[in-house]
């Protein structure tokens, strides 16, 4: 059976196979900015790297999966300009940047293991590989594809007249658009590779180098880190949607410019997580962790099973009552999974290798985990021996990663400390949005004492509630 990916290069699914001689999947996926927890926003862009890879593993192939912290270089603005990332962490933590890229590293990998994300074969972290990032940037130089300006070393990339064609840009609308923030760049899409830290000011990270002391620009990073563990040509490069038009076509002309090879030749990308409208951001807005899921009694797994039910390549939109109904879901599923798993024997009936077949072509098929979702439920009502269900519920669940294999654990963190004046005084504030039919506000009223885990009943003595 044929694994087919959509390759953001081409605009089109794809077969993918591997180069002749070639034993392991050479996968790279650019990491999280350690200055702040990931959201779940974030988070929903690694489950989905993570199916990659497990579906890369159910069709046989060894991965080789290669993953970066970025701790240093990333500028608000995903350009060269506006506040270092890492340095504002510190200023609102009160920690050194060194902490701060420690403590949220840490956070970060127990969200992965909370989600059941595998763990990838190398983490990797931008300051470990200052000097792969300098000798990249003096390759660059030395076939004259940079310029020097009074903040540092840039990219030429008029000098790459591919660089459009990834992201199908067109430059010269953009360098109408950006005149005035241009600053000393020949072109609107030329990129830092080395910023030099201020005259008279010490960076809290900052390294010698060539051309002075200073920083490697973001983009840098991912080519040199990417390169080093993988060689100059991966198969698959991952991130999410926002990084096609900046980061991965920087990336591309870099590395592409440095070793005359194509850099990578798959490319996916996962669309965002949205809440109403917006996306969600570290910068704007409410912004959602997996502990905060938690302590409102969410098993993290809940939110795994969300972000499956939808097709990567598609907006995802966040609301609470969603995830609700995931994870009502999910207890039924549960239900249904926990009296099969000790009865697990072997997929042997033709009928059972029909429902395999269906569930590999679906997750062949550019990942499609919301058909995959609906062939495990199929196969749950189907009247198979409960030795065969089972054995097929364990073996999607190598690609699902829903943990079907032990019981459900539920979360009610928050029950027990329950602040039972503040439910009271919900309530009786909603009885009077009733008596006075203000229906909107009582429903919002009771939206918050969901949140609270707080169920209510409206009965002839009045409104009781349990947690
Ligand atoms: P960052 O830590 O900001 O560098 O982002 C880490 C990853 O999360 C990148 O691959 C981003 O493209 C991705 N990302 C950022 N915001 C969202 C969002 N709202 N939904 C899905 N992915 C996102
Ligand atoms: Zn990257």
């Amino acid at each position: 059976m044929a694994l087919h990916l959509y390759n953001t290069a081409t605009r089109s699914k794809e077969l993918f196979t591997l180069p002749e001689g070639q034993s392991a999947v050479r996968l790279y996926c650019c990491g999280p900015t350690v200055y702040h927890f990931a959201h779940i926003g974030n988070l929903r862009t690694y489950i989905f790297e993570d199916s990659l890879r497990r579906v890369l593993e159910y069709y046989g192939y060894a991965v080789n999966h290669v993953v970066n912290i970025t701790d240093v270089g990333h500028l608000t603005s995903d350009g060269d300009d506006g506040d270092d990332k890492m340095e504002k962490g510190a200023a609102r933590t009160g920690k050194s940047v060194w902490e701060v890229a420690d403590f949220y590293t840490e956070a970060f990998m127990k969200d992965w293991k909370a989600l059941n994300i595998i763990e990838p074969s190398i983490w990797c972290k931008a300051t470990d590989h200052i000097q792969e990032q300098i000798a990249l940037v003096q390759k660059l130089e030395e076939k004259g594809y940079t310029y020097r300006t009074s903040d540092g070393i840039y990219f030429d990339s008029a000098k790459f007249p591919r660089y459009p064609d990834f992201a199908h840009l067109d430059v010269e609308n953009l360098q109408q658009g950006s005149r005035v923030d241009m600053g000393e760049k020949r072109t609107v899409t030329d990129f830092a590779l080395w910023k030099f830290s201020p005259e008279n000011q010490k960076r809290a990270m900052e390294w010698d180098s060539p051309w002075g002391i200073g920083f490697p620009g973001w983009h840098i990073e991912c080519s040199a880190m990417a390169m080093h563990h993988l060689g100059s040509t991966l198969d698959i490069h991952c991130g999410g949607s926002d990084h096609v038009r900046v980061h991965h076509t920087n990336e591309i002309a870099q590395s592409e410019c440095a070793t005359g090879k194509p850099f990578s030749r798959f490319w996916l990308h996962g669309e965002f997580l949205r809440m109403g409208s917006d996306k969600m951001s570290k910068s704007a807005g409410e912004f959602l962790t997996v502990s905060l899921l938690m302590e409102k009694g969410f098993n993290p797994l809940d939110y795994r099973l969300f972000a499956l039910t939808s097709h990567y390549r598609n907006y995802l939109n966040f609301t609470w009552e969603a995830l609700e109904s995931a994870r009502e879901g999910f207890k039924n599923l549960h239900k249904k999974t926990d009296a099969l798993i000790g009865k697990a024997g072997k997929i042997e009936s033709e009928r059972a290798q029909q429902w395999q077949n269906k569930f590999k072509e679906a997750i062949g098929d550019d990942l499609n985990m919301p058909k995959a979702l609906g062939i495990l439920n199929g196969v749950l009502k189907d009247d198979l021996a409960d030795c065969e269900k089972a054995a097929l519920v364990l073996d999607f669940d190598l690609v699902l990663g829903l943990c079907l294999d032990h019981p459900r654990k539920d979360y009610a963190s928050k029950k027990d400390v329950v602040d039972a004046s503040k439910v009271e005084e919900l309530i009786s504030l909603r009885a009077t949005a009733r008596a006075s039919k203000n229906w909107a506000e009582s429903d919002r009223l009771r939206d918050e004492l969901k949140l609270m885990n707080v169920t209510i009943k409206d009965g002839p003595e009045g409104t009781t509630w349990s947690t």
